[in-house]
């Protein structure tokens, strides 16, 4: 059996069947593991950059050096957690000129400023093509990361902000569409939603971020949970770009919104919240149903898997 028959979720859960999560508090399976760490715990995550599958040759390097930590950054915030320090890990063509990687260093440095992350190592060798791979180091008060295996059946399901517009940005840069500068931006320099993160943590009972897509990301909470959801097709903030479906959309990932679950006594008082959506209920069962206006909407082969 070839790996691209297993899948990328079927690959890591080989992986996870292999290996002791000993001595920590979470091991594979969330945005970022969690250790012990005095009255905190600690929070890691790592995620790699490929040229020719995350991001094409004529991408401005500032703008890749940012997204290189962004997406990091997006997995620290789905747990509510502080992100703290770095390691940078490049894989570099030797022929690449110097100004690039400096222009890409500076994207990385400023976002390592606005975030107050401090870049402490990380490893460099010669390689065909470009390789960018960021481990990042989070900390929280002990027990309030906020997981994905924790949501209960009632729970609402909430996202933020707007759905398929990083997707769409992509499309437009892809096919070199004039405009629509709002939507590529969304594309190469995401937002991580520590804000929002950090403002719903205390209601939530379960959080993700959408790299792989809404509904791949729900399937996530909902395998790690043990529960099934019902999304409402007509509640979904989907991004107002008009050369993409919806389904698109939905199934397009690198959005690094949040989907997070919230106890339903507490639907009043995450509804008033700024930038958020309640888009579904968590059910029983291991299945997502996205309805609309009462019919189940058939979506097949949704999400990024890359394998
Ligand atoms: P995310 O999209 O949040 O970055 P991924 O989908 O990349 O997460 O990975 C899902 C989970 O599997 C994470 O907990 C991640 O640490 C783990 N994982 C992915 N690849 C590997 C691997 N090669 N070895 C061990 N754990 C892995
Ligand atoms: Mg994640």
């Amino acid at each position: 059996m070839k790996i691209g028959e297993v899948g990328e979720f079927g690959l890591i859960k080989k992986i996870r069947e292999l290996f002791r999560a000993e001595g920590s508090v979470l091991g594979i399976g969330d945005d970022c593991a969690i250790l012990p760490y005095g009255d905190k715990e600690l929070l890691i995550t790592t995620d790699t950059l490929v040229q020719g599958v995350h991001f094409f040759e004529g991408v401005e390097p500032y703008l890749l050096g940012r997204k290189s930590l962004a997406v990091n950054l997006s997995d620290i915030a789905a747990m509510a957690g502080k992100p703290k320090w770095a390691f940078l890990s490049l894989s570099l063509d030797i022929d690449r000129e110097l100004s690039w990687i400096e222009q890409f260093l500076m994207g990385f440095r400023d976002i390592a400023l606005e975030y107050d992350v401090s870049l402490l190592g990380g490893d460099t060798t010669s390689s065909d093509k470009l390789y960018i791979s960021v481990t990042l180091v989070g900390e929280n008060e002990r027990g309030k990361s906020v997981k994905r295996n924790t949501a209960r059946d009632g729970d609402i399901v909430l996202v933020t902000g707007s759905i398929g517009c990083s997707y769409a940005g992509f499309v437009a840069l892809r096919d070199g569409l004039e405009g629509y500068d709002e939507l590529k931006k969304r594309h190469l320099d995401p937002k991580p939603r520590f804000f929002e993160a950090f403002k719903v943590a205390p209601f939530a009972t379960a959080m993700i971020d959408v790299s792989d897509g809404l509904i791949q990301d729900c399937l996530h909470i909902c395998e790690e949970s043990g529960v099934g959801m019902e999304i409402y097709w007509d509640k979904i903030p989907f991004c107002r770009a008009e050369f993409i479906s919806k389904e698109e959309m939905l199934c397009g990932g690198e959005d690094y919104e949040l989907v997070v679950c919230v106890k339903s006594c507490f639907k009043e008082k995450v509804e008033s919240m700024d930038g958020f959506t309640v888009i579904g209920e968590v059910k029983k069962g291991g299945r997502i149903e996205v309805l609309r206006g009462g019919k189940v909407v058939k979506i097949k082969d949704c999400g990024y898997s890359h394998f």
